[in-house]
């Protein structure tokens, strides 16, 4: 057991620190001589694996993107997924490669949204073994938020609107389509009804075993659960063909899509 330090830090003090009052510093745990496996690692499930591709906003042939459930207090948190099941070291380079590219294409996309000032891209990895990169938009004008409590602040403000969460979702799943995938995620049409397409798929993807985390803090905090089952490594297939040319409406359907590049920069 060590003794951590009586003192908050400064950053307690800084105007994007979420709160305020007395606080305290938290004993450090023990250090353990063995981590506990993550999501996806040893006898665990890997939700990512298990999830269809209907549990996602748009998918390729070799990266998947995904929202949270339901909306949350930020204007928009994807997580960006490999289909296969590897960590960020692991990658070969093709995927590596390609990883640069889609984290280009899915922050322009997002900072593209009304209301997005900034796009944060995290990895953290700590509660799943399949690589997963968070991208958080900033609000505009919110300037209490800039800068690394941003991941807190999604769990503290108001969620936005289902129906703006909805049409931001079909805008970056349309975005990212006009370069090949498929796009999944599609406009909110009628108000009144209810049950939409995610919130199904949520449910169908409990099924996998695993609750989806609902915010990015959420996500991180790992609670352990006896487990079993096994992982599926899911097909690689052909080319995406990122960047080609062509052009075509925003969720129109569910075929290979590419556009050129002229609104998109
Ligand atoms: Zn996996």
């Amino acid at each position: 057991m060590q003794d951590t330090p009586p003192s908050v830090p400064d950053f307690t003090q800084w105007p994007s620190f979420p709160f305020e009052g007395h606080l305290r510093v938290k004993q450090l745990d023990d250090l353990v001589p063995v981590e506990p496996p993550r999501r996806g690692e040893g006898n665990r499930e890997c939700t990512a694996c298990n999830a269809p591709d209907e549990a996602y906003i748009w998918v390729g042939e070799r990266w998947r993107v995904r929202a949270m459930d339901r909306p949350t207090g930020l204007p928009m948190v994807l997580i960006l997924e490999s289909r296969s099941h590897l960590d960020l070291g692991d990658l070969p380079n093709l995927l590596a490669a390609e990883l640069g590219v889609m984290t280009v294409r899915l922050e322009r996309a997002i900072r593209s949204l009304d209301g997005v000032a900034r796009v944060h891209v995290n990895r953290w990895g700590d509660g799943s073994a399949h690589l997963h990169i968070w991208f958080l938009a900033r609000p505009s004008g919110r300037l209490q938020l800039r800068g690394t409590f941003l991941s807190l602040w999604d769990s503290i403000l108001p969620p936005i609107s289902e129906a703006q969460w909805r049409e931001n979702l079909a805008m970056v799943a349309a975005w990212l389509a006009e370069f090949g995938g498929r796009p999944l995620a599609e406009p909110p049409r009628i108000q009144w009804q209810a049950p939409s397409r995610l919130s199904a798929v949520t449910a169908a993807d409990a099924v996998a075993g695993e609750e989806e985390a609902v915010s990015v803090v959420e996500a991180a905090e790992e609670i352990p659960e006896p487990e079993s089952g096994t992982d599926e490594q899911p097909e690689s297939g052909s080319e995406e063909r990122p960047g080609s040319e062509g052009d075509e409406e925003p969720g129109s359907g569910s075929e290979e899509k590419s556009e050129s590049g002229s609104r998109l920069s």
